[in-house]
């Protein structure tokens, strides 16, 4: 058994000078970090509790209209939150379907940006092929059973996808992830928060050593009229996405202003669909024109063996959640 210290931070500046010490973590909810832990797959020596720091657990407006969820803010919380319901819900609708509800009372909005993907060769140890868990080791999904992994943006290093259904809809919102460390504060387009895998799949975000994130921030509510999250999974709850996508539209009749699109269960990290979003800005919304925005959204798909049907089953994801978006009952999944 190893032996484990534990401290409670009591704010951001004691929790970021508590974490540069050797072997030390943070831990917020623990959904994701425990189960790791139990599983020998992190083998933190120090925790730091930041649950007790003040200040990052409420939801605010921001000066631009916009809203901050601070990083402690539980998941379900978050969700049945009056601003995040009414002005985003497509971030509600994504929180709701992930993981259960006892999970989502315990997870923080902080921990749900960093929770590592369900890769099963990565969470057992007893295979020793895993790039992610050892650097250099190998891939044991390639040759092995791929049903889950990646379609896009992989590489031969790792095929993993990342499992959050917040992050999906945070991509599509471009929401803005910001963070304390040593150096100060600073703030990450989401875009550029997770990575794709390239050569150093064991590193899944763009954060520094050391620092902590202190809230997530949502640009003005622009597209609460017209937005859905669609999760196609193999059981109605508890599972992890085969596909997911969460669209949002801006609308001036049936003609699209904008469209964000944004796809999960598909990469190492929540997948913009940006030629999709071009093929349908400007355009009227036929039925037509998104089949062809969808195809273009896949145009880069390199499945796996067994995973090819995510190919066809993305894009018809794709034509059913912008259906369902701009109000019509219409689209295949
Ligand atoms: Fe490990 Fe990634 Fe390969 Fe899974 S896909 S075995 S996480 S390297």
């Amino acid at each position: 058994m190893d032996a484990i210290t534990y401290e409670r931070a009591a704010d951001v500046a004691g929790a970021v000078r508590a974490v540069q010490q050797p072997g030390a973590v943070f831990i917020g909810g623990g959904t994701n970090l425990l189960d790791l832990m139990k599983g020998g797959v992190e083998r933190p020596v120090r925790l730091i509790d930041i649950t007790h720091i003040g200040g990052l657990d409420g939801v605010t407006t921001l000066p631009d209209g916009g809203i901050r969820i601070g990083a402690l803010v539980r998941n379900s919380d978050a969700a049945n939150h009056a601003l995040v319901r009414e002005q985003y819900p497509l971030l509600s609708q994504a929180f709701l379907s992930g993981a259960s509800s006892q999970l989502r009372n315990m997870a923080t909005v902080g921990g749900n940006l960093l929770q590592r993907t369900r890769c099963a060769y990565f969470y057992d140890t007893a295979f020793s092929q895993c790039n992610k868990r050892v650097l250099g080791s190998g891939c044991a999904a390639l040759e092995g059973h791929n049903r889950m992994h990646a379609i896009l943006g992989a590489s031969p290093q790792c095929v993993a996808v990342n499992p959050s259904d917040m992050s999906v809809a945070l991509a599509a919102l471009d929401a803005v992830v910001r963070v304390n460390g040593p150096a100060g504060e600073r703030s990450i387009p989401f875009a550029e928060f997770h990575r794709l895998p390239g050569d150093r799949p064991d590193v899944d975000t763009t954060l520094r050593p050391g620092e902590l994130i202190t809230a997530v921030d949502l640009p003005p509510p622009l597209f609460s009229a017209h937005s859905h999250y669609l999760k196609v999974r193999d059981r109605a709850s508890y599972a992890f996405a085969l596909v997911s996508v969460a669209a949002a539209l801006q609308m001036d009749g049936e003609r699209v202003q904008t469209a964000r699109i944004a796809l999960g269960g598909v990469a190492h990290k929540p997948w913009r669909a940006s030629a999709a979003e071009q093929m349908l800005n400007g355009q009227p919304l036929t039925q037509a024109a998104l089949t062809n925005a969808a195809a273009a959204a896949l145009r880069d798909a390199r499945p796996l063996a067994d995973n090819r049907f995510k190919v066809q089953l993305a894009q018809r994801a794709i034509v059913r959640a912008v259906n369902q978006a701009a109000g019509r009952a219409g689209g295949v999944a």
